[in-house]
């Protein structure tokens, strides 16, 4: 597996891929450590869980530095990345048992409860755009839970890869509970095929969340995806217009545009929509690309050359099919894979730009001729991972909330994700939830026990 500098697009290092019988063996291993790490009472699983916390925050820079090296995060998201990360395990440590203590409920059964036990491996496949935080939010409560995971992480990030799995190892885990697989994509359907593995969770695009659910759906083993998403950013007429273009800005550009998150329908109310467009491409506008080492950069490079190209050819239809370009909309010359902030306005719903999903720097604006044109407009699309709406009356907010068909809407702030609330999406942006209570139970048995 070869790591590219995206600043760069110079070679970082190459990292020997596992072979079908290694692969087999670790998978074997983990199986094994399932059946000791599970007898781990919770607060001694919990405790582990909060070193691996501490070894992520004494270790930051050094996590950070890898993560811009290898897939160009700007360092300052990279180091807030680490901490998340500490967050997570921190989170999970003092919530776990709260999370998984017995449920009892009232029966015609002298004590009945419900319990939640451990399932065994979880194949954890991961995409690269949040190469620590994807991991760790699922890994600190499946591990914690008493499950034992293993990674196929994205073939662009190997390093990333193994210092997760060293990061564990540092905090005291026992060997095998958490295990980095170094394969390629096309061998997750023979590790999801062992019966050892119990189940499996993915983050990342459609065509590889189809593929894993249909394997493990062969073998009904359960599965959790989160896919893509196209987050509209609703803005209504009474919203105030500098705070929500500056909250525009940042909710498209975090992590250079490559969040799933990020707002990448920009649904603007009539009367309102020729002052946002200003607004927004002002502050785009401002924007600087470049090293992502360098503190003041705000647009870092994307992670692949290929990304970059899908990315501008999505532009360009939209162009062809009538948005017009009001900034960027090209690549930037020179070495790295750079791609200026872009601003499209007079999109409509047939577009590229709104029909699918844009991983970059770019904003396209659509007009809505009242909230409830923009709330069809919204809920116009395959996916539903977020939304969010701009409004000076919370209350009216919350009433179109209701109604968007989204994992979470936000209103007057952008989408983000916290340990403490539900993650994930309805459509084509999968299915289960991540993170919160929700997260832990999705890879525990809920056992019911009755007692005469
Ligand atoms: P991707 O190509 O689907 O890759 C994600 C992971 O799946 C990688 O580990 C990849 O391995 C693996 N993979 C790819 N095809 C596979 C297949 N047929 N069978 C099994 N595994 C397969 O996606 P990406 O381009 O890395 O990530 C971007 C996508 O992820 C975007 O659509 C984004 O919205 C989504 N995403 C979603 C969330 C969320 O929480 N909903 C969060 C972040 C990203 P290789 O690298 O070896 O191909």
């Amino acid at each position: 597996m070869i790591s590219m500098n995206p600043a760069t697009g110079e070679k970082i290092r190459e990292v020997e891929e596992h072979t079908g019988e290694d692969t087999a063996r670790l998978v074997a291993r983990s199986g094994e450590a399932f059946r000791e790490w599970r007898e781990v009472p919770l607060p001694g699983r919990a405790a582990l869980m909060a070193r691996a916390g501490r070894v992520l925050r004494e270790s930051r820079d050094e996590y950070a530095d890898l993560m811009c090296l290898e897939m160009g995060k700007r360092i300052a998201e990279a180091r807030a990345e680490v901490d998340k990360c500490a967050w997570v395990c921190e989170f999970y440590a003092e919530q776990a048992e709260t999370f998984l203590a017995p449920e009892t409920i009232e029966t015609d059964a002298g004590k009945s409860y419900v319990r939640h036990d451990p399932l065994g491996p979880v194949l954890a496949v991961m995409p690269w755009n949040f190469p620590f935080w994807q991991v760790f939010r699922f890994a600190a409560p499946a591990l914690t839970a008493g499950n034992t995971g293993l990674l196929k992480h994205a073939s662009n990030v190997p390093g990333c890869a193994l210092a997760i799995e060293d990061v564990f190892r540092r905090a005291g885990f026992p060997e095998g509970v958490f295990t980095t697989l170094m394969i390629p994509s096309s061998l997750v359907a023979d590790v999801l095929r062992n019966p050892v593995v119990q189940a499996a969770t993915l983050t990342g695009s459609e065509p590889a969340g189809m593929s894993v659910a249909s394997e493990a759906g062969r073998r009904l083993k359960k599965t959790v995806l989160e896919l893509g998403g196209s987050d509209p950013f609703i803005v209504l007429a009474d919203a105030d217009l500098e705070k929500t273009a500056e909250g525009a800005v940042t909710g498209r550009t975090i992590n250079s545009g490559q969040s799933c998150i990020a707002a990448k329908r920009f649904i603007v109310e009539k009367p309102v929509f020729e002052a946002f467009e200003a607004a927004l491409t002002r502050r785009m506008g401002r924007l600087t690309v470049g090293d992502p080492r360098d503190p003041s950069v705000d647009i870092g490079p994307l992670a692949r050359q290929d990304l970059v190209d899908e990315l501008d050819d999505q532009v360009q239809r939209s162009i062809r099919a009538g948005a017009v370009l009001l900034l960027g909309g090209r690549r930037r010359e020179g070495p790295g894979f750079f791609y200026e902030p872009t601003v499209l306005t007079h999109v409509t719903p047939e577009m590229p730009a709104f029909r699918e999903e844009t991983f970059g720097p770019v904003a396209p604006l659509v007009e809505a001729e009242d909230p409830e044109h923009a709330l069809r407009l919204a809920n116009d699309t395959d996916f539903g991972l977020g939304a969010s709406i701009w409004t000076g009356d919370p209350a009216r907010g919350e009433a179109l909330a209701a109604r968007i068909e989204a994992g979470c809407v936000f209103v007057n702030g952008i989408v983000k994700s916290d340990p403490r609330l539900p993650f994930g999406g309805v459509k084509r942006s999968g299915y289960g939830r991540e993170l919160s209570r929700a997260g832990i139970l999705e890879f525990v048995n809920r056992k019911t026990v009755w007692i005469a």
